[in-house]
This record gives C-alpha cells, structure tokens and sequence, in this order.
C-alpha cells in the first residue's frame, strides 16, 4: 500500500492547520465581526436584485460594474483592481504569483495566521519581525529586512494586536525594499487611515482589503486587492474563474451605494472601542493595548486558557490568542454591542477576582 501522506509536501506536513474550534456561545465576540448586522434597507435592495437574476447563468467574467464602484469608493483606478471570495482568495492569489521555493517572504509578527501559512506552503522562507515590546511596529527591523526580501508582508490595523503603520514609516520601507509589500488594511475603516493614496507613487505596493469586517458582510465572502494595473494582471491568473458569486457581488455594490447606512456603524464601534478599552484598563490583572481596530488585544494576570474557559462558562467566546509569538498570556476580544460589552467587562472582571 501507498504511503499516501508521505506524498504531502514535508514543508506542509510539519505546519499547523488555520482553523478556528467551533464554540456557541450567547456573546459571540471571537472573530473581529460587525456585532450590527447589514442594515435591512440594503439586505432588501438585495434579495429584489438577486430575484430578478436568472441563477442558471455564469457571472460576468470580469465584474466591471463592482469594480467601478470600487474605484470610486476607494480612489483607486479600475484596471488595478482585482475582487476576491474574501480577502483571503486575494492573499493566496498574490502569493501564489510572487512566492516559490527559496523565496524571501518578511511577516511582521504576532499577526494574521495566513501569511506565513501560505508562503511556507509555497516553499517561501519566511523571515519574522517581531513588534516592539509595547506591540508596535518595528520600523527599523521591517525596514533591514524589507531591503533583502522578495515580499514583505504587514497588516495595519495588526490584527490580533490593533497597532497601525506610520505612512512616513512605509513610505521608507516601500522605497527600501528589495520587493513587494503587501499592506493588509482588512481594519482600515476603524484607523480613519489609509496606505491607498501611496499606489500612485509606490509601484511595489499592494493592498488588500476586505466587505468582512466594517462592511458588515464576513458571511458573503468579498474582499478587493489594489495595485499597479500590471501587478493585477499578473495576480489575477491566479484566482479562479467566477471567484465571486451573483448575490456576493449584488450585496458589495449595494454596500457601497448605502455606505451612508454603513458609516454611523462604524463611527460608533470606534466610539465604543475607546469606552471598552477605557474599562478594560481599569480591571485588576488585565492590561489592555491601544488598538485602532474592532478588537483589543489585553493580557491577563491568569492563564489565557482558563480565562477564556471562566468566560466562556458566562456565555462569553472570545478569542485565545496565547499561541501567536509573543503574546503568550494574550486573548482578543472584538467590540461587541453595548450590551454584548457590558456582558464581558463584567465577566471579565469576575473571573480576575476569583483567579487572584
Ligand atoms: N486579513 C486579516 C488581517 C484578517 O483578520 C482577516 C479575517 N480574519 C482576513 C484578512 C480575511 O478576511 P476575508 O477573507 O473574510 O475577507
């Protein structure tokens, strides 16, 4: 008989797989998603659109209507941009065209799982910058390592860390790099800021962006790449044809033709984000980390595991994040509703008092 998984790569048997446990849970605020769901005016807009749609016919090859106006909302140009079923198709796409074996792949670590899970997939070597102490970037290490590598890669907002790149500091590290540098900006919204202005002067620069998150739409799969028009062609041999499907594509136009719906959601979750924060740092044993995204990372006095157990108990599922580099006495918690907040402020703080 076959040594069937002696056939897998080496590389790939030794890595750990990205998943995430699946938890009910009355409070569910593990996985950074818009706790209001699509406004009802646009989910209506939709399911009319999609009804009129004959669902035994292909989509458009190429999306040009969703694109337009994905140029628009972003100010980016439409021949350079590229839509993926989630942001995440649209990492793997860039990757899959730029990293192959030997390749020299920079990751600012903690961050994003994906990254460094698909480069090592495609035989890349990946070289890690770890944050500062106080989970900062770390300008100078990134900008060392950006000088002798094919593709660096940063998230900003960090997920799972909330800390942003300066655009003075990537504008250095954009001119210093050897490569390309992939900006993941799946947070931007809730940062007020953006690297999308530096493609006009920036060639090697390529930034990803998600309808997950603010956009409120994590469940139908849509994320866009932005980048020179000749890095876009090439990355988009990569993604599979009809990566985005019909009602997918009805519900991202219609997000962005309501974004006046969108916006008030988004100005408070930063809003609340601040008040979270604000209490966090006054419970006993947890000190939390600045962020500007939907999550704050905090680290506790007790075991990470048995606070997420305790909380978990209260009907709280937030995110243990005690694996990622550095952030070994880490959870993450995303910024719920208000009532969902209280819950946890609450628990939290119940769960440090029994543990000391
Ligand atoms: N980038 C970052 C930084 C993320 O946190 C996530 C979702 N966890 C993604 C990309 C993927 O998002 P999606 O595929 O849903 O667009």
């Amino acid at each position: 008989m076959i040594d069937t998984i002696s056939k897998i790569k080496p590389s790939v048997r030794e890595l750990r797989a990205y998943t995430l446990k699946h938890f009910e849970a009355q409070v569910k605020i593990n996985q950074n998603e818009n706790p209001f769901d699509m406004p009802e005016a646009i989910k209506s807009e939709v399911h009319r659109a999609i009804s009129s749609k004959a669902w035994s016919r292909y989509p458009a090859f190429v999306p040009s209507t969703l694109i337009s106006k994905l140029a628009r909302f972003s100010g980016w140009r439409d021949d350079g941009i590229l839509v993926g079923n989630g942001s995440n198709e649209l990492i793997q796409a860039a990757l899959l065209v730029t990293v192959e074996k030997g390749s020299r792949v920079v990751i600012s670590q903690p961050t994003f799982t994906l990254y460094k899970l698909m480069a090592t997939i495609l035989g890349g070597e990946s070289k890690e910058v770890l944050l500062t102490e106080a989970l900062e970037f770390n300008v100078h290490g990134l900008l060392e390592a950006a000088s002798a590598a094919d593709v660096t890669i940063i998230c900003s907002p960090n997920n799972p860390t909330g800390c942003v790149i300066e655009l003075s500091d990537l504008k250095s590290i954009l001119r210093t790099a050897a490569g390309l540098v992939i900006v993941d900006e799946a947070y931007h919204e809730f940062s007020r800021q953006t690297v999308v202005p530096l493609l006009e002067e920036f060639e090697n620069l390529i930034v990803l962006r998600t309808f997950s998150k603010a956009m409120a739409m994590a469940g139908l799969r849509v994320g866009y790449l932005l980048a020179h028009p000749d890095l876009v062609q090439e990355i988009s041999k990569a993604k599979l044809p009809y990566n985005l499907n019909v009602f997918s594509m009805a519900a991202a136009e219609a997000a962005i033709e309501h974004f006046e719906l969108l916006k008030p959601q988004i100005n408070w979750l930063i809003e609340e984000r601040e008040r979270l924060y604000g209490l966090m740092t006054r419970i006993p044993g947890v000190k939390a980390y600045p962020s500007q995204a939907n999550f704050i990372a905090f680290e506790t006095s007790m075991a990470p595991t048995d606070v997420f157990k305790s909380l978990y108990t209260e009907g709280i599922l937030v995110r243990d994040i005690s694996r990622y580099p550095m952030l070994g006495r880490f959870l993450r918690v995303s910024v719920g509703a208000p009532s969902e907040n209280d819950l946890f402020l609450a628990a939290l703080k119940k769960t440090l008092e029994v543990g000391r």
